[in-house]
């Protein structure tokens, strides 16, 4: 399966078209810096995910357990396609693959890069979780565009940057108690 058969297929929402997404052609050479991925998280939100960890994070919590991911410099660069191809080749091989968590790093600062993998997921019927360090109401004020396209393609979102005097290990999917678990926070 490639980008190109996938955007030849029609669009559909049902789970059963999983290999089968609406991508527009022109937001394919959108790219991204990723830390890296792992095709099957358990600790990253409900079920077996796809877990896309972005590179770059203004936010330095102390105590941040991913601090390779800070630089904005680093990881390495990838294409909207070929992250969306590699999705969908884990998602082939994967039945019990059940979502998609994009985390970092800062997802929000590359949300234009982001769109279109969202989207492309969300089309072949995976939910969609992002962790960001911003709060709901950071990203409300500032209202930007490509933030909230990407915002409204996602399912749940965690938001709040980790405080390491709050930090918990008796709620799942948080790592401090001010972080909140938000169901489709922009539709
Ligand atoms: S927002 Fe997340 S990745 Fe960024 S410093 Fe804080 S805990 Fe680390």
């Amino acid at each position: 399966m490639t980008v190109g058969d996938l955007e030849a297929m029609p669009k559909t929402t049902a789970r059963e078209g999983s290999s089968r997404a609406c991508i527009d052609s022109t937001r394919l050479s959108r790219s991204l810096r990723l830390s890296g991925i792992v095709e099957e998280s358990i600790v990253d939100g409900p079920g077996i995910r796809y877990a896309v960890f972005t590179q770059g994070c203004p936010h330095r919590c102390p105590g941040c357990h991913n601090p390779q991911t800070h630089d904005l410099e680093g990881g390495y660069e990838i294409s909207s396609a070929d992250l969306i191809e590699s999705f969908m080749r884990s998602a082939a091989e994967n039945p019990l693959l059940s979502g998609v968590t994009i985390t970092g790093g800062e997802p929000l600062i590359q949300a234009y890069g982001l769109i279109p993998f969202a989207d492309a997921a969300r089309a072949a019927g995976y939910d969609i979780w992002i962790y960001t360090g911003y709060t709901m109401e950071e990203i409300t004020k500032r209202h930007d565009g490509d933030e909230m396209a990407l915002l409204k393609l996602t399912d749940t979102l965690v938001d709040g940057r980790f405080t390491q005097e709050l930090r918990t290990l008796e709620k799942r999917f948080i790592g401090s108690s001010n972080q909140r678990i938000i169901s489709s926070p922009f539709r």
